[in-house]
């Protein structure tokens, strides 16, 4: 296990909001070596003092749950340095000093994340370093293959850690064992058994000051390329022949290959671009999107993307699956749902459906289930199966952050895979780009635009 992580981008949202305090939860579950120090760089010229008062307060608004104690601790492993992350001669003065592997933790803005690997492969780091880079993972096919270049200059694959944190989530973590260890869903996953599958990310959140970033990437490359299409490739993969991270990142590049690429035809078909107009969420009011701070109209990011895409190969030949992401909508829907056919014995007028609803927050998972009615045989009452509530777990940053030190693999998303992804995107985007189909529009507050639940029904 490795000691030692140095953080660019320390000063960012991520590393207060998630990163620290996960390292903050690590240490209170006793998985941090006593000895484990955390190098923190940013581009700001603050005293070490200064960073640890800054730290301490981001630990008590997004760690409370961990004693004031540890939390105490953990800051006294922190180190800050000024690093411009995109300059050599400053990373290598920066890093200098320290010895033994590291890992690197590229918590920066993706427009940097070029730059400043070309900087760390100047400046080499000690050897069995590892890398972890932030998402999203290029903003197209061409720059996810340079980045994956420049990657490979210095560090073996196995090294590198392409982070998606949805891959750690416990709905997430489940869904391995729930398709492959149970008789019940094993035989049936499949598009004989199997109608629909939907993966939706819905969010309340609005933009909260996140314009530099978002208004480039806009909800197709922020969730649908990286998170969603992860899932995807997990729910539709085949068993690979090994309970291990290459067999199961294999048959995912797979699954990912066997996605069909859209035709612009087929993107107008089946695809909804929107973004919200003002309302409310909630008790809070919400501007238009277009109105929020630092976003530029022309641009046309969307805030809510939903794409069905169909896999050609034999187990999910006709069958769609609709990935949905959006801002600023009317509840938080963080869910998979696999709907099954009805039984086909064709006894029943109304013979029900079984949907298998996974909760990708919390692992719990509902399936929907038909029994008769206690009045009348013949008649068919829906009814659920729910799982018991999921033991306390590390949040998902923790855990990826485990894997990392640990060289665990599983939790990272393969260069082949990432290219693999924007491959599906891109026709998607090219559409759009080019005003097809044309953006919609949707309250803040509501449900998203209503073509979308057509555009769902006529899967
Ligand atoms: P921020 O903009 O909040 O933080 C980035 C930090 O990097 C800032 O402190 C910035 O300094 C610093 N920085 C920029 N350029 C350099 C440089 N050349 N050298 C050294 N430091 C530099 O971004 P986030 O923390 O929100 O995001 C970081 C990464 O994490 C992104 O890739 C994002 O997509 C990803 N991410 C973020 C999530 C979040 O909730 N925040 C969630 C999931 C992923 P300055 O302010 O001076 O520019």
């Amino acid at each position: 296990m490795i000691h030692r992580i140095a953080i660019l981008g320390a000063a960012g949202d991520l590393t207060f909001r998630y990163l620290l305090p996960a390292l903050a939860r690590l240490y209170a579950a006793g998985r941090l070596p006593p000895d484990f120090r955390i190098l923190a760089f940013d581009r700001r010229k603050w005293e070490d003092e200064a960073y640890r008062r800054i730290a301490a307060t981001g630990l008590a608004e997004h760690a409370g749950v961990v004693d004031q104690a540890v939390r105490r601790t953990l800051i006294e492993m922190v180190d800050y340095r000024y690093a411009d992350a995109s300059d050599r001669r400053s990373l290598t003065a920066a890093l200098a000093p320290i010895d033994g592997p590291l890992i690197v933790y590229l918590a920066l803005p993706p427009a940097v994340f070029a730059p400043a690997i070309e900087a760390i492969v100047e400046a080499g780091v000690p050897s069995g370093s590892r890398i972890a880079v932030e998402k999203p993972f290029g903003e197209d096919l061409a720059s996810a293959q340079r980045l994956n270049a420049l990657l490979h200059r210095t560090f073996h694959e196995d090294a590198v850690t392409r982070v998606d944190h949805f891959l750690a989530l416990p709905g997430v973590q489940s869904i391995f064992g729930l398709r492959f260890a149970n008789r019940l869903f094993e035989p049936l996953w499949n598009g004989k058994h199997i109608a629909r599958v939907e993966i939706v990310w819905d969010e309340t959140l609005a933009l909260e000051g996140r314009a530099s970033y978002y208004d480039h990437a806009g909800a197709l490359r922020d969730m649908l390329q990286s998170h969603l299409l992860q899932l995807l490739a997990l729910l539709a993969m085949e068993p690979p022949a090994h309970a291990d991270e290459r067999g199961l990142r294999d048959r995912k590049l797979d699954a990912l290959q066997a996605v069909r690429r859209l035709s612009p035809d087929e993107v107008c078909a089946s695809s909804i671009r929107a973004r919200y107009t003002a309302g409310r969420v909630g008790d809070r009011a919400v501007p238009a999107y277009v109105e929020e701070k630092g976003v530029d109209r022309s641009r046309e990011a969307e805030t809510f993307a939903q794409v069905r895409l169909a896999i050609d190969n034999e187990r999910w030949r006709g069958v769609p699956f609709v990935l949905r992401s959006g801002k600023a909508l009317c509840r938080d829907r963080h869910e998979i749902a696999v709907y099954f056919r009805p039984a086909s014995l064709g006894i029943f007028s109304d013979p029900g459906t079984n949907v298998l609803c996974l909760a990708l927050d919390s692992g719990h998972i509902h399936l929907g289930i038909n029994a008769s009615d206690d009045q009348d045989f013949f008649t068919v009452r829906p009814s659920a199966l729910v799982s018991e509530a999921a033991p306390d777990t590390l949040p998902a940053y923790a855990r990826l952050l485990l894997g990392v030190m640990a060289g665990d693999s599983s939790l990272s998303v393969r260069n082949d895979e990432a290219e693999e992804s924007w491959r599906i995107v891109e026709p998607i985007l090219a559409a759009w780009g080019s005003g097809i189909p044309p953006m919609q529009e949707y309250s803040a507050g509501s449900d998203g635009p209503t073509s979308a639940d057509d555009t769902r029904a006529a899967a």
